[in-house]
């Protein structure tokens, strides 16, 4: 593991180019932790010229300073001397893989279990940590931090932890948050704006999803999927969907959630969520995907009805374990 914090300062002194990126389709840490490190480099390393690149993101983040400078085309201008890859590994870096195969020198700072060892040179990796943009707060020197970067960490922080609700919650992470509020944005309103909110088609999509989900494992799991033909009614995108598989995870009695969406013929990204002890990240990487033990995601092919068998049939090998290890514990 590469838990060991580094200084962000000296790692970035003679850059000259300084390329930030992060994960494909990103979310709200995502593209809060890009935009937290581009606005803090930019003050704190001003004889660079940094560069923040990500796949168009969700317009709600329009709330944070210099998600207009987000470039979506991925053009470098000249050598990158420094790449920052956050909140995944080289895998998911999307167009920017390439950018960061020819850097001079790469920083990859994340929190997916399922990113093992770190794909750079200076690796920040703390699995379980509650959100990269936590762990690109803590490499900050305060002197530079103002309203509008303690805003766009606040935002990361608070959309990977569902609004401080997950177990990937720590102690630490509410004393930082309430460390960035007394910057003094306004922290309800973003909140409302990046998170709650909803458009009509969104709520739609979740009224669907939510009539249409399935109970099955005595319980145990609730399904639900929307297929290519539904988005394109609604003309929606991926990010129309966030959300869905968090409702689905507080059905009373499940321990499992899966939400599924067709991405091209016979393949699904899948969501899946757990409560208490299912561990999907191990369930996503079995299927060539990752993330974390209580969220993960991974791209499966098949029909409808062949991944919902696959992925439950990993999960019920982790039930029955832990059934197994219950009966164990009540004989000791
Ligand atoms: P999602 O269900 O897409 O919201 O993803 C849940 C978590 O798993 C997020 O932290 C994602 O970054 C991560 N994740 C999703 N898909 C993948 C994948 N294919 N590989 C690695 N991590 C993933
Ligand atoms: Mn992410
Ligand atoms: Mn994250």
């Amino acid at each position: 593991m590469n838990m060991e914090k580094f200084d962000l300062l000296e790692a970035c002194k003679d850059a000259g180019r300084i390329f930030i990126s992060g994960h494909i389709r990103p979310d709200g840490d995502c593209v809060s932790s890009c935009l937290a490190m581009y606005l803090y480099l930019k003050k704190a390393v001003p004889a660079a010229v940094v560069q923040v690149a990500l796949e168009a993101p969700s317009e709600v983040f329009q709330c944070i300073k210099g998600f207009d400078e987000i470039d979506s085309t991925y053009t470098v201008e000249g050598a990158v001397d420094v790449f920052i890859a956050l909140d995944c590994e080289k895998s998911r870096l999307g167009a920017a893989a390439e950018i960061f195969d020819n850097a001079g020198k790469r920083i990859n700072i994340d929190h997916h279990v399922s990113n093992e060892r770190g794909c750079g040179d200076i690796n920040y990796v703390v699995p379980g940590y509650s959100s990269t943009a936590e762990l690109v707060y803590d490499l900050f020197d305060r002197q530079y931090v103002d309203a509008e970067i303690a805003k766009a960490v606040y935002i990361g922080i608070a959309h990977d932890t569902g609004i401080f609700k997950y177990s990937n919650t720590s102690p630490k992470t509410l004393r930082v948050a309430a460390e960035l509020i007394e910057y003094g944005f306004d922290f309800p309103a973003v909140i409302d704006q990046t998170f709650y909110e909803k458009t009509y088609a969104q709520n739609q999509l979740l009224g669907r999803a939510l009539l249409e989900s399935i109970v099955f494992m005595n319980g145990n799991c609730i399904v639900s999927a929307i297929d290519k033909k539904t988005l394109d009614f609604y003309n929606a995108a991926p990010k129309d969907l966030e959300g869905i598989v968090n409702q689905l995870r507080i059905t009373k009695g499940t321990e499992c959630a899966i939400f599924m969406y067709e991405t091209g013929n016979l393949e699904y990204k899948v969501s899946l969520r757990s409560c208490r002890y299912v561990d999907v990240s191990k369930v996503a990487a079995f299927f060539g995907g990752g993330g974390h033990v209580r969220a993960a995601g991974c791209t499966v092919n098949g029909t409808f009805h062949d991944v919902v068998n696959n992925i439950s049939k990993q999960i019920e090998l982790q039930m029955r374990a832990h059934e197994e290890e219950d009966k164990l514990a009540v004989k000791r």
